[in-house]
């Protein structure tokens, strides 16, 4: 069963806001009217859940039960009740009001590894919204880095930049990981741009990220569409890299 468009894109910005969600903590996660103004949408109903059911929610939820996935829409909630439709409880099967099987949706939905599902193209309106508050700004972030990422996978192909690897995942999919060469956040501080990214397979990525091995412009494969730049690559060898 695939995902359509919109149940992609309201993934996305799910998966973008886990971060901030702690479990069984409902203030924490998202609005129906909030969902709306992030992706744009229409309000269709007067209810902003009923509304959000035919944009995306409906076919999401849907696609997480028939594949057995977490129950990542469990994460948007009614502001007046802070809690999900009815529907959300009845579609797993649980008794509504299950607080504790709901608190750990959320739980196993962030540690759980969306990337394969994502969102291929994004499109965010942050503009539309009339004074977009940090919150949203920071969203609006996230999955533009998302987007981005997504970008330098599919110009590889999937294909690990250092061994060549692609690996292989159910139905044909492919899995890859990007890493930010000079990484992102404190201390390092590196940009969010496509040439601080590495396409990379998993075991290469957790040995960039631990500092095991050096980087080599030369060893690395690259494509005309994507250029990594030698100033992320020296500050690798000379910041991250463990000799
Ligand atoms: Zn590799």
């Amino acid at each position: 069963m695939e995902l359509d468009v919109q149940g992609r894109n309201l993934l996305s910005l799910l998966v973008a806001r886990l971060d901030k969600a702690v479990p069984g903590r409902p203030e924490t996660y998202i609005g129906y009217k909030k969902c709306h103004d992030l992706l744009g949408l229409d309000q269709q109903r007067e209810k902003w859940g009923e509304s959000l059911k035919p944009q995306g929610l409906s076919a999401l939820a849907d696609w997480t039960e028939a594949n057995g996935f977490p129950g990542i829409t469990g994460l948007i909630i009614s502001l007046s009740t802070l809690e999900p439709g009815k529907g959300y409880f009845h579609l797993f099967g649980k008794e509504e009001g299950d607080y504790d099987w709901w608190a750990e949706q959320i739980r196993s939905a962030k540690s759980f590894d969306w990337s394969p599902y994502l969102a291929e193209k994004f499109d965010l309106v942050p503009s539309d919204l009339e004074a977009p508050d940090r919150e949203d700004i920071s969203i609006s972030r996230i999955i533009r880095d998302t987007a981005l990422s997504y970008r330098v996978k599919l110009i590889h192909g999937y294909e690990c930049q250092l061994c060549g690897i692609a690996l292989s995942m159910p139905a044909g999919k492919k899995y890859a990981e990007v890493h930010h060469i000079k990484p992102l956040g404190q201390p390092h501080d590196g940009p969010d741009v496509i040439e601080n990214m590495i396409c990379v397979c998993p075991n290469h990525h957790a040995q960039l990220d631990y500092g095991a091995i050096k980087l080599r412009a030369d060893d690395i494969r690259t494509k005309q569409e994507h250029q990594i730049s030698d100033q992320f690559i020296d500050y690798h060898n000379e910041s991250i890299y463990k000799p």
